[in-house]
């Protein structure tokens, strides 16, 4: 077993960067692709960053470890992280983790009536008739027109697509 040198989970089954080749492998932890995403431009710490700020969803299910301490995993590698309570609320449509309040509410489906200030979906509208179909088509649209920051009023100074779109890519 290997340890990930960007989340320093001990599970990987190849080194990350081998004699001459990235491995190619998906850290189950914190979901980086060595080889892919690093391929993409997408630098360690960077991932590292936008991975702890959304409080380090751990990647597989399947191979969620017992007992996991997230605080001391990132000690092993040298990084401090204190695991925050703040509840992130992300877009089904685009990813975009900073809704005011969950899409749909997780008893009853009730949507939010909130606009994505990403891609500008709005919750308990644009999902009328069929909800499912309404997410796919307005997510194909947005990334077809670009995949643009929608409100004026939201705007976010560090927000970047790329790793939203890497990220839509893996959970659709
Ligand atoms: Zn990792
Ligand atoms: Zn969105």
């Amino acid at each position: 077993m290997y340890i990930c040198i960007i989340c320093g989970y001990k599970g990987l089954e190849m080194e990350s960067y081998g004699k001459e080749y990235p491995s190619g492998e998906v850290c189950s932890c914190c979901g980086f692709q060595f080889g892919e995403d690093d391929d993409k431009g997408i630098s360690h710490d960077r991932w590292r960053e936008s991975w702890t700020k959304k409080d380090c969803p751990f990647w597989y299910s399947p191979d969620y470890p017992e007992n996991w301490d997230i605080e001391e995993q990132l000690k092993g590698i040298g990084i401090t992280y204190k695991k925050s309570n703040v509840i992130r609320n992300s877009c089904p449509v685009c990813a975009f983790d900073g809704l005011f309040e969950s899409a749909y509410d997780e008893e009853y489906g009730y949507p939010s009536d909130e606009i994505c200030p990403c891609c500008g979906f709005q919750f308990g509208l644009d999902d009328y008739p069929n909800k499912n179909k309404g997410i796919q088509k307005w997510r194909e649209n947005w990334i077809r027109k670009g995949s643009l920051w929608y409100s004026k009023s939201r705007i976010q100074p560090n927000w970047t697509v790329t790793e939203q779109l890497i990220l839509l890519a893996k959970i659709r």
